[in-house]
């Protein structure tokens, strides 16, 4: 059963899951209600450790904070990664009371308001600026609040990355400027009250393909390079993305990050240590990061038999984790990894003549499908599902409003 690696990341204790050292009904009582999502402590150090260990020195690791703004999750983070990548006032706001420099805090994102503007340029982080207009408007923010903005210009890639779940880049794009357009900015740029520190390329999202990112990383190497030569001051700040994907489901195999750490290192030493020297270059992840440390756990509150199939209804849901039940950006359904938290002996059980349950949500809508179809032998009333791959656009990419339930609690342990 493909939820057993992650079974396995997290620890089993007499049957139970053990999430953050506390074992899952344990856990379900300290926090006094359910549906919750947990986040765990250990597995985020030991993740930001093995990123460490695989990319090179001298690379800046970012955390892009719109995977989880949890507070207590990006301070902690915080204390572990080189920088906070934000992407709306509120956002930054969280990162700033990390007490993170806010020299290493970027925004990025379109549509950035006058008054987003306005606070990113008083609070001194490094704008990422999506457009001319947005360039112009920025200069007009800075003017009105007394300070020289720092911006690095976000550019959309002359390329696409193929294989992302989500591409960001290449073709036309309401991210970033277009790369041809970007010399004439930058002479629009030269000479004015703007601090034009560097370049920022994110080209896509969730990639598992060590290959195509790779290609990807040295594409933008070439094209930050070429546009470094027209640059008005020396360029001190390169954000090469990222898009690294994590394995959500059945057939999705791990990405190679030794692969990509190699690349990186090359690409470091060969190509932009020697052409600039004052650039500090960064990658910046979110899901990686988050994704695979926090799990959504909601209680059983029926079960049933409907026409020979079986049903157990939680009382979480689509709501909580729009993502887990396929209404996210997937086109054909398939199942997170799912597991009953508190009956991880049930695994060895052998599950072949057992009729498969589907796991819903307590919301009246057929869209609200937590698990279909899932080899669980036993599962009663008052047990605890558990659904992995929670840490990241779990809570707050949700329409926690649909339905009128109440938020659930978010715990990091
Ligand atoms: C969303 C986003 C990220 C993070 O993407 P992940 O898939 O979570 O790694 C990084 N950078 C920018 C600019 C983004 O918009």
């Amino acid at each position: 059963m493909r939820a057993e690696r992650h079974v396995e990341a997290f620890g089993v204790k007499d049957g139970q899951l053990v999430v953050g050292g506390m074992p899952l009904e344990r856990l379900a009582a300290s926090v006094g209600s359910t549906p919750f999502f947990a986040y765990d402590r250990r597995l985020l150090t030991a993740r930001v450790e093995a990123l460490r260990a695989a990319l090179p020195t001298g690379l800046h690791l970012g955390y892009a904070v719109k995977a989880n703004p949890m507070p207590a999750v990006v301070q902690h983070l915080a204390g572990l990664v080189d920088s906070l990548d934000v992407a709306s006032a509120g956002e930054m706001r969280v990162a700033l009371d990390t007490g993170t420099d806010p020299a290493s805090i970027s925004f990025a994102g379109p549509g950035k308001t006058e008054g987003e503007l306005r606070q990113a340029a008083a609070a001194g982080v490094v704008v990422e600026v999506e457009s001319r207009g947005e360039a112009e408007r920025l200069l007009a923010a800075g003017e009105t609040v007394g300070v020289r903005p720092v911006a690095a210009i976000r550019v959309n890639p002359d390329f696409a990355v193929q294989g992302s779940g989500m591409r960001m880049g290449g073709g036309p794009q309401q991210f970033g400027v277009d790369a041809e357009q970007v010399p004439d900015l930058m002479a629009a740029l030269a000479g004015r009250d703007i601090d034009l520190a560097g370049f920022h390329v994110f080209a896509g999202s969730q990639n598992l393909d060590a290959d195509i990112l790779a290609e990807a990383q040295q594409r933008t190497v070439d094209l930050v390079l070429r546009l470094a030569e027209l640059a008005p001051a020396p360029v001190r700040y390169v954000n090469l993305g990222g898009g690294f994907g994590i394995p959500y489901f059945e057939k999705d195999q791990p990405l190679d990050i030794a692969r990509l750490g190699d690349n990186l290192g090359r690409l470091l030493d060969e190509r932009l240590r020697p052409a600039l020297p004052q650039a500090r270059t960064i990658v910046e992840l979110g899901r990686y990061v988050v994704g695979e440390c926090g799990v959504y756990v909601t209680r059983v509150v029926d079960t049933k038999v409907s026409r020979g199939q079986r049903f157990a209804v939680v009382d979480g849901g689509m709501h909580h984790q729009l993502a887990a039940s396929g209404n996210l950006g997937q086109v054909i359904r398939r199942n997170y990894p799912l597991v009953v938290g508190n009956r991880l002996g049930a695994l060895d059980v052998a599950t072949e003549d057992v009729e498969p349950v589907t796991v819903v949500g307590s919301l009246c809508t057929p869209l609200d499908l937590m698990g279909s179809k899932l080899p669980l032998p036993e599962i009663e009333v008052d047990d605890l599902v558990v659904i992995f791959q929670a840490g990241a656009y779990g809570l707050t990419a949700s329409p926690t409003a649909f339905l009128g339930h109440p938020h659930p609690a978010e715990v990091l342990v």
